[in-house]
């Protein structure tokens, strides 16, 4: 029978794209490829310094699914300093409460809660908007 899996939760994405490395060239090798739900292991982990027994509840996975995702965080994490490798976040296998855009022209990061004209930065009204969390 299969194990039930449990979905990945996390309350909002990474606030940035990805990182590059400067004072060395990263061009022509391979991206390291950040999933959400990597980064969020990190910062529960590493930034809250929290044990994993507290930051799997975080996202609503067991220990040990969270302690092979963090795992597979930090190899990459690594392998980008190590090799000076560009990093990209990218949407992995996470649910949101909501839907998160970000808004090309002035770059802020809202839910369709935060705005009241639906379709429109609540910020600067553009509506060069991109979901972040699909
Ligand atoms: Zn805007």
């Amino acid at each position: 029978m299969p194990r039930q899996r449990h979905q990945r939760k996390m309350l909002e994405p990474p606030h940035f794209k990805g990182y590059k490395p400067y004072g060395s060239s990263a061009r022509g090798k391979p991206v390291v490829e950040l999933l959400y739900e990597e980064y969020e292991t990190l910062k529960w982990a590493d930034y809250y310094g929290m044990n994993h027994h507290e930051a799997c509840r975080h996202m609503g996975i067991s220990r040990s699914t969270f302690a092979r995702i963090y795992a597979n965080a930090r190899r990459k994490i690594a392998r980008a300093l190590v090799e000076t490798r560009e990093i990209t976040t990218t949407p992995g296998d996470v649910v949101f409460e909501d839907d998160w855009y970000h808004c090309h022209d002035c770059h802020a990061r809202f839910t369709l809660r935060q705005t009241r004209r639906k379709e429109y930065c609540p910020s600067c009204q553009s509506n060069d908007l991109e979901s972040i969390t699909k």
